[in-house]
């Protein structure tokens, strides 16, 4: 029987609308929208993309967005001092520098450049180590888009192997800890390019998370029968379309669910920007944090 298919967009739009009320009560006490503010560095046409479908999802959570639009010469000393002000505009709630930057940016020092009260991205150090201790403030985007996917498709997690194929500070690492918080309870096997036999890793999982970045690196014959898959790459096919990781084709006749590209984990991933940008907001309000 072909696979369930995980329809991302239809789970970001559920998400996104039931944040609302979040977002007004936030509002309410601000006496003004949570406000998001986008950098984009340079004019890379899938970042404008991606910034723009960010500003979508703010639009379907009355989240205010902004987009700060610096040109590809911009130093790294002149975007730190934007960041600066930023950071200190007390109307401001979430800053996002869209990745990647042109060359000569040192990106580290520009994550780090972001107040950790105002990381929609997880990406700050402190942020970081909160979620690494287990109790973070803002989540991390793309993982938790993944983790809110798979609860919401009511896949068991507890005790369930899942095997995460890539090891990023943006995808697989922050995955792994969210996946073994003791509320998930996933037992997690992370691969990368020094794994002996991935294709007997991944048969392992109940769970399979390819996070790679290669076009079908995941085959059908590497799935064990039933398992539930999502799919987190984004690269461009012969044809220029976009794909995922997994050989989505073959791999739907032996899971039991899978999510597509586009429209899986790339629309849940903005939704949860706009969670964060909202939670900033409600920390700033005084508001306890949503569980
Ligand atoms: P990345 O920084 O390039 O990391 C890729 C990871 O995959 C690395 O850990 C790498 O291992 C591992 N890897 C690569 N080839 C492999 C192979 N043949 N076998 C085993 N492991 C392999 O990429 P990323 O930022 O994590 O992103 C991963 C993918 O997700 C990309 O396609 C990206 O566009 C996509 N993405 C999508 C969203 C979304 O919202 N949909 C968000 C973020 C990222 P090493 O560490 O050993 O090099």
């Amino acid at each position: 029987m072909a696979a369930r298919v995980l329809d991302g967009k239809a789970i970001a739009a559920d998400f996104l609308m039931a944040l609302k009320e979040r977002s007004a009560s936030v509002a309410e006490r601000l006496g003004r929208q949570p406000h998001l503010v986008a950098v984009l560095v340079g004019d890379d046409p899938a970042s404008r993309v991606y910034v723009r479908n960010k500003e979508r999802a703010a639009e379907k959570a009355d989240v205010r967005s902004t987009l700060l639009t610096l040109p590809s010469s911009t130093s790294e000393t002149d975007l730190v001092s934007r960041l600066q002000a930023l950071n200190v505009d007390p109307k401001v709630d979430g800053v996002l520098v869209q990745l990647p930057l042109p060359k000569g940016i040192h990106e580290p020092a520009i994550l780090r450049a972001v107040s950790p009260d105002k990381d929609v991205d997880c990406f700050h150090p402190l942020n970081v180590g909160l979620l690494a201790e287990g109790s973070p403030f803002l989540l991390p985007c793309t993982p938790a888009a993944v983790l809110e996917i798979l609860r919401r498709s009511n896949v068991p997690l507890e005790g369930a192997n899942v095997v995460v194929v890539g090891r990023s500070n943006i995808v697989g690492k922050p995955l792994a800890l969210l996946l073994i918080q003791k509320e998930v309870g996933a037992t997690v096997t992370v691969c990368h390019t020094q794994t002996r036999n991935l294709a007997e890793e991944v048969r392992r999982g109940d769970v399979v998370v390819a996070a790679a970045g290669r076009a079908g690196l995941i085959t059908a014959e590497m799935l064990k029968p039933g398992a539930v898959v999502i799919d987190v790459g984004t690269n461009r096919g012969a044809d220029g379309r976009l794909v995922g990781d997994v050989d989505f084709q073959a791999a739907v006749d032996v899971a039991s669910a899978i999510s597509p590209v586009p429209g899986g984990v790339g629309p849940m991933t903005c939704a949860l920007v706009v969670r964060n940008t909202v939670e900033a907001a409600a920390r700033r309000a005084g508001f306890k944090a949503a569980s």
